[in-house]
Order: structure tokens, then sequence, then C-alpha cells
């Protein structure tokens, strides 16, 4: 291909990028989009390949790598993709750093650098931006991995000087990196990813629980500063571009995800908050009293309403109860009751993730209301049906300060008629916190797995 064939390929590939997170926007557009990043990557790859000489090898990479996602993404619950999510940027990091390496190792190869002469000043910032960047990305990702799969406790670890030493090592990092810089060898090279690397566990390990869902998407965010660190190395406008827009929309999502839980940004990122969300936080020691009804009260409760309000969260992925609480409203729907679903914005385990569900079972999008919009209406709201949410419903965000999610916009129910409450126990939810709604006088808990419940529901309604 002519160099002009693969630039004018890459601004293809580029528009379709934007037109892609353009699409993302919304749910009605959100398929049409997912075709122009299809149809925008297989333009990215096929033009890369045809620069390349060693297409064998890299065809090899793309069919066990392909092999191992196909597999892993078709055996992956739905309720693990946040863990996914995390695991997968910190491939990202560590590709950063390798091609980083690989580059630096021989830079003749890479175009970096004339055969007998030294790498070019800007390649030697793009070197070292982009492995600390990816550096930072891979160890910080794998402590995000463990947190959110389990392996690692949710607690924050802390301890005295934490921020100063994060400091003083930033400052080393930044030392060696000038380093690097005035005279490249591998010494400063190799002790600035070493601290890089340790610097991605110390900040990701002081975060607690509750504002995991904004480090997700930073992390999204720092893997694709990363990737376009490595399109500077490589001098390839494609990955440079792809990995702005992967860096910036990760950047504002973590914006908003922190606007949506009242965080302060560099709060969340210098691990000032979340903490003290543990199970220890569960319970004040006084046994409290509460309600418990069976499927078939709920049923009448809600076959009786004017209006119902249902709002999911993380239980209902977990029962995969998605399909049967559509066959659910369409059943009070044709009763004549008006259906809404409210959504929290880190309702689930990932940005998201109840719109993906929702969709999935094909909910008509009118009904779907975000949290800012529907809060105004519980009041007015017969009944609600809270199916496997928890903290995103605790009335404690509001008016206990001393909770660690004291500040946290929730999904005013509480303020609802009737509140019906459907999960497996009186268990916590992720933040391991008590929730005072579930031992008000107007709610009453059924008790079971989300699916049974909303299909006994659905029997007793019929
Ligand atoms: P929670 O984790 O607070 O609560 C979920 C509830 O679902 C649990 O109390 C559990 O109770 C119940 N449950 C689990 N399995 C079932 C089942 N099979 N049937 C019925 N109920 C079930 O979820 P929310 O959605 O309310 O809140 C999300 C939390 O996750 C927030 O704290 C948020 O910060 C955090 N988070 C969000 C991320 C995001 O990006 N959205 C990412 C990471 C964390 P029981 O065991 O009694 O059934």
């Amino acid at each position: 291909m002519s160099a002009n064939s693969v630039y004018l390929a890459y601004l293809v590939a580029a528009v379709l990028f934007i037109l892609t997170l353009k699409g993302l926007s919304s749910p009605v557009s959100s398929r049409r989009g997912n075709m122009f990043g299809m149809t925008g990557m297989a333009i990215a790859v096929l033009t890369t390949l045809s620069l390349t000489h060693n297409v064998g090898l890299i065809l090899l990479a793309i069919a066990v790598g392909g092999t191992i996602g196909a597999i892993v993404a078709r055996r992956i619950e739905m309720t693990a993709m946040p863990e996914l999510v995390a695991a997968m940027h910190s491939l990202v990091g560590l590709a950063a750093v390798l091609v980083a390496m690989a580059a630096f190792n021989n830079p003749v190869a890479y175009g970096i650098a004339l055969a007998g002469e030294s790498l070019h000043s800007s390649n030697r910032i793009e070197l070292f931006i982009g492995t600390f960047v990816g550096a930072i990305t891979f160890t910080g990702s794998i402590i995000a991995f463990g947190k959110l799969s389990g392996k690692l406790s949710g607690k924050p670890l802390r301890f005295a000087g934490q921020h100063w030493l994060n400091l003083l090592l930033g400052i080393a990092m930044l030392g060696f990196g000038i380093a690097f810089f005035l005279s490249p060898s591998w010494t400063p090279f190799l002790i600035m990813t070493a601290i890089a690397l340790a610097l991605g566990v110390l900040l990701i390990m002081p975060i607690g629980g509750a504002d995991m869902p904004v480090v997700v998407s930073m992390l999204n965010s720092y893997s694709g500063w990363a990737a376009a660190g490595i399109g500077f190395t490589l001098n390839n406008n494609m990955l440079i571009i792809a990995g702005s827009l992967v860096g910036s929309s990760g950047a504002i999502l973590s914006y908003i995800m922190c606007k949506a839980m009242n965080r302060a940004f560099f709060n969340v990122i210098l691990g000032g908050f979340g903490g003290e969300a543990s199970a220890e936080a569960a319970g004040d020691g006084v046994q409290k009293t509460y309600r418990s009804g069976s499927a078939d009260d709920a049923a009448f409760l809600m076959g009786n309403a004017d209006s119902v309000i249902i709002v999911p969260g993380y239980g209902l992925a977990v029962a995969r109860a998605q399909h049967a609480i559509n066959e659910m409203s369409k059943v009070l729907t044709e009763k004549g009751v008006k259906v809404r679903y409210a959504i929290h914005p880190v309702a689930g385990r990932m940005p998201g993730h109840m719109n993906v569900l929702l969709a999935e079972a094909e909910v008509p999008y009118e009904q779907v209301v975000e949290m800012d919009e529907i809060n105004n209406e519980f009041a007015d709201t017969d009944v609600v049906l809270v199916i496997g949410a928890n903290d995103v419903v605790n009335p404690a965000a509001k008016n206990d300060k001393s909770s660690p999610i004291y500040g946290m916009p929730i999904l005013d129910v509480y303020k609802a008629r009737t509140v019906l409450v459907v999960k497996r126990s009186m268990a916590t939810g992720y933040a391991g916190l008590d929730n005072d709604l579930f031992y008000m006088d107007k709610t009453m808990m059924v008790f079971g797995d989300a699916k049974k419940v909303v299909e006994d529901i659905i029997k007793a309604i019929a």
C-alpha cells in the first residue's frame, strides 16, 4: 500500500471509531455504534498488516490470542465482566512496557534512531511516558482484578505516610526518567519501570470497595494513554488516535462516575475515600425487625397499583432475571399498571451494567429512566420493586454522616408508598453496609433468587 493510501485508510478507521463512541452514547444507536467499531478495527488491522514484513508471525499471534480471547469470552459470566475488563487493561499496560523495551533494545529496527546514532530526544520522552503509564496500568489493573474478583480483600490497605511514600516514588521515577532522557541506558530505564510497577500497586491498594467503579474506568483511561504512548514509539497514527479516544473517553467516564458518587476525582485517585466500606461497618449490634412476604403478596400489591418502579441491581445480573422481569413488566402493563425502571449509574458491577442487561432482554427504552430524572417521582409511586439492589438504595448515603457511602447520590426509593425488596437474605451488598430501607414499616422483603421470585410473581398475577 502506498503511504497515502495508508493515511487515508487510517483516517477512515479513525472517523469510524469516533462514530462508534457517538453510537454507544445511546442504547438506540449502540448496535450501529458497534458495527462502526468493528469495521474501523478491521480496516485498521488489515492496513497495519499490509505494512509489515512479518505477517506469518503476527497472524500466529492473532490466532493464539484470538482463540484464548474467544474461549474466555464464551465462558465468562456477565457478573465477572468488570474483573475481566480489569485483566484486559493489565495486558494493554504490559504490552506498552514490552513494546517500549523492544524499541529501546533495537531503536534502528523501530525507526526511532539512525544506525550508530543515539535516540532522538522526543523518542526518549515518548519511551519514558509510554513505559511508566503502561507499568502503572499493568500492576494497578492486576490489583483491581484481585479486588473485584474477591481474590484480594476489597478493604483499603492504608499505612501512615502512604501519600508521602507515593510522592517520593513519583519524584524518584521522574528523576530516573530525566536521567534516561539525558543519557539513555538500561539502568535508569529499568529502575524507572520498577518504581512505576510499585506505584501501580500502591495507588490501587488503598482504594476501598465503594470506589472501585471509578478505578475501573480510570484504568480504562490509563490503558488508552498507554496505547497512545506505544503509537508514538511505533510511529503509528492509528494507535495514537485510538489510544487517545480510549484515554479521553475513559477520563470523561471517570469524571461522570465521580460525580454520580459525589467523590472528588483526585481523592479517589490518591486513595482517600471508599475507606471504611467493610463488612465490619455492617450492623450496629441492635436487633432490628423487618417484614417479609411471599411472591403472591408482591403480585397482589403490584397488580393493584397504578404505578410501579423497578430498581434493578447486581442481584438481577447474578440471577440472570432480566428476561423474567421484562415478562413481568409486560403482564403488569397489560393490566394497566404504569411500569418504569430506575437506573443508578453504579448499579451492578460495571458502568452501564443495568442498561446492558435490560437492552439484552429488549425492555422498551422509554421505560428505562436514569436516576436524576426519576428521583422526583418516587414520592408519587405506589410500589417500588427493588430487585437485587442494595447499596444504590441505601438511605444512609443521605442521612448518616458516619457512613462510608455518605454523600453518594441514591435512588430515593424510601419515599415511595410501598417498597418490595427481592433478595436471598438480609446480607449486605458490595460496600458491606446494613440498609435501613429493609427495616422500614413500608418495606416488605421477599426472600429468594430474583429469577425464581419474579417467575412466581408472573404466575400469581396472570
Ligand atoms: P449491591 O452489591 O449493593 O447489592 C446486591 C444485592 O443483590 C446483594 O445485597 C444480594 O443480597 C443480592 N443478590 C445477589 N444475588 C442475588 C440473587 N441471585 N437473587 C436475588 N438477589 C441477589 O448491588 P447494587 O447494584 O445495589 O450496588 C452496586 C455496588 O457495586 C455499589 O456499591 C457500587 O459502588 C459497586 N460497584 C459498582 C461498579 C460499577 O461500575 N457499576 C463496579 C464495582 C463496584 P443477597 O446476598 O441477600 O441475595
